[in-house]
């Protein structure tokens, strides 16, 4: 608390600044039973009530810009206390703005009227709390209320609503005394009014609501060319499908080749389907990656990165495929109860996998590193505390090399679990990305990952009593010049290959739309906690509103992609955290781009109010 600090540096990500919680006894008149008065300030440039502080001077710790801020404003000294907490927000130019707030006693000095203010009121907690502007300074107040209620051995008599603020200011990484004392014990906050929120139905929103019709166009611009990319793939491997089928292009290719085998022929099935859709996906992920994702400014690739990343791509598909087809292959051709075991194969399968993503598939592709220590690990720590989940800090993915979208996301089951942020997320302010870590944190706690496995053994269940069902369509296979009155079954036949893989992946986009149903719900209940937790909807909507609008996120996708997605879309997400919010009794404000630059760097008016 004592180290010097610079205030006011554009360059800095985090503006810095103090103020103080100045009060007297209340006079005898007053039925307060706290006993005490706080001071307020009104600022007629921005015509909001707050507590008295402001932003550092050169080379003053926060103790002293406390004292001289207090003292420019209100005329006021007084005996400087310990710091009770500190509020946390992005203001009007998007940064991340820190207050540290100090107990002050004695006040002394008469107040009189300035350019900076020109009324004061001295007020209980209660109508101070009433009467403060912003939710995040009477939020400090309530800290400081129940720090005092708790030091007068009332702790008991604290209400529940105390303990809530308590909890999410001390998710703001305070590191002072008796906000310390409260992130010692970590519990999640008490679950609020978002509780009753469901998060199994979408949140009626219209993306107007939250996007000007400038950003609404710019995602179309650059989606539209994507959408008819998607139906040219999807045609292509139809093509290629339907000429193997009717082409009997398995069959030939085999007596050609005069493999008898059925490991090697099912090695020259997957070469030969692997060469034909080399013939058309690498130009068509050319084109996205080199060119329309460089025109737009998402794409960091260079051409060698991309062949490097096609050819990972390939090699990993090849030694899968070998993974899984070849047993799958033998249980077929082995025994009638095949696609039982079968089923039970891919299952262990993609556990196996879950395990081993985090740390044998996705090194393939980025580098991991531990987040450096620093301030948005020291807040990473608070938050997972706070959840009480131990997440052992979060790793960084390079991916700024490919390209400049921000995500971030948890993988790995039991020991490789783990959060991961894309490098390229790091470049907002700590409290915008303290945001997705709270909801990545959401993941954890709820055990999505963990949680998804019952329902994958239901869904691939299903997607294999569908391959059963084709498995006995003959005139399928006799199409495709298949024996079907063979030793095994026709689907066990590597030939059969284009038809098991059509019927997989028919199945898997079929049950999709349930797995993506659930994960939708799953994503809405981490909002849910990043919203309990940290109780800050109105830095949640300007994460959210800066993430989709930098990646250029369908904001407003149809109602396929809808039921596809795997994610609400952006819209949705952010009524649903108005929706917290108006349930908590705070109103937020559609964030807008950051205004001009404003030389005091003040919060937007509008901020949330209790
Ligand atoms: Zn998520």
């Amino acid at each position: 608390m004592s180290t010097p600090q610079s205030g006011g540096d554009e360059a800095a990500a985090q503006i810095t600044a103090a103020g103080g919680l100045v009060w007297r006894p209340a006079d005898a008149a007053s039925h307060d039973d706290d006993g005490i008065e706080l001071l307020l300030v009104h600022r007629p440039k921005y015509d909001d009530w707050s507590l008295p502080k402001g932003k550092h001077e050169p080379g003053e710790t926060d103790e002293e810009c406390a004292r001289r801020e207090i003292e420019e404003e209100t005329g006021i000294i007084g005996r400087l206390g310990p710091e009770v907490g500190t509020t946390r927000y992005v203001d009007g130019k998007g940064r991340d703005k820190v207050v540290h707030y100090f107990e002050v006693t004695d006040p002394v000095g008469a107040f009189a009227p300035n350019h900076e203010v020109d009324e004061v009121r001295w007020l209980a907690p209660e109508d101070a709390r009433a009467l403060l502007t912003y939710a995040y300074d009477a939020e400090i107040v309530e800290t400081f209320a129940a720090g005092r209620a708790g030091a007068t051995a009332e702790a008991s008599a604290v209400a529940v609503p105390d303990a809530e603020v308590l909890v999410a200011v001390a998710a703001h990484g305070a590191s002072a005394g008796e906000v310390g004392a409260v992130m010692s014990t970590p519990t999640l906050a008490v679950p609020t009014a978002g509780a009753r929120l469901t998060t199994y139905r979408p949140a009626p929103n219209d993306p107007a609501d939250w996007f000007s019709a400038d950003e609404l166009a710019r995602a179309r611009s650059y989606q539209r060319p994507l959408a008819r990319l998607r139906i040219v793939r999807g045609a292509l491997s139809a093509v290629v499908l339907v000429v193997f089928v009717f082409g009997e292009v398995g069959p030939r290719l085999l007596d050609a080749l005069d493999v008898t085998n059925w490991v090697a022929q099912l090695f020259v099935m997957v070469a030969a389907l692997e060469l034909v859709s080399l013939l058309y996906n690498p130009a068509l992920d050319a084109w996205v990656d080199l060119k329309h994702d460089k025109e737009w400014g998402l794409s960091t690739q260079t051409t060698s990165g991309f062949v490097g990343d096609q050819v990972k791509s390939l090699v990993l598909g090849l030694v899968m495929n070998t993974v899984l087809l070849v047993p799958l292959y033998w249980v077929i051709r082995t025994t009638d109860l095949w696609w039982l075991y079968g089923w039970a194969l891919v299952l262990v399968f993609s556990i196996g996998l879950g395990f081993l993503f985090p740390i044998v598939i996705a090194p393939i592709f980025n580098k991991f590193t531990p987040l450096e220590e620093g301030e948005l690990s020291r807040r990473i720590d608070s938050v997972a505390r706070l959840a009480g989940v131990d997440i052992s800090g979060a790793y960084v993915a390079d991916e700024s090399r490919r390209s400049r979208r921000d995500n971030a996301y948890v993988a790995g089951l039991g020991a490789t679990r783990r959060v991961v942020l894309f490098d390229t997320l790091l470049e907002h302010p700590p409290a915008v990305v303290e945001q997705v870590v709270a909801h990545e944190i959401g993941h954890w706690r709820l055990h999505h990952l963990r949680r998804q496995i019952p329902l994958a053994a239901v869904l691939s269940f299903l997607v294999f009593g569908f391959l059963k069902l084709l498995s006995e369509w003959d005139w399928l296979f006799e199409q495709a010049g298949i024996p079907t009155n063979g030793s095994v079954p026709a689907i066990g036949n590597p030939a059969a290959l284009p038809i098991l893989l059509f019927g997989v992946q028919a199945g898997f986009a079929v049950t999709g739309l349930v797995s993506g149903w659930v994960s939708r719900a799953f994503e809405r209940q981490a909002d849910l906690e990043a919203l309990e937790l940290l109780q800050q909807p109105q830095v949640m909507l300007d994460m959210q509103r800066r993430l989709h609008v930098k990646n250029l996120a369908d904001l407003d996708p149809n109602r396929l992609r809808r039921l596809q997605a795997t994610h609400p879309p952006a819209a949705e997400r952010m009524a649903f955290t108005k929706a917290w919010a108006e349930a908590n009794h705070l109103t937020v404000v559609p964030p807008t781009e950051p205004p001009a630059p404003d030389p005091e760097s003040q919060p937007q008016p509008q901020l949330g109010r209790w």
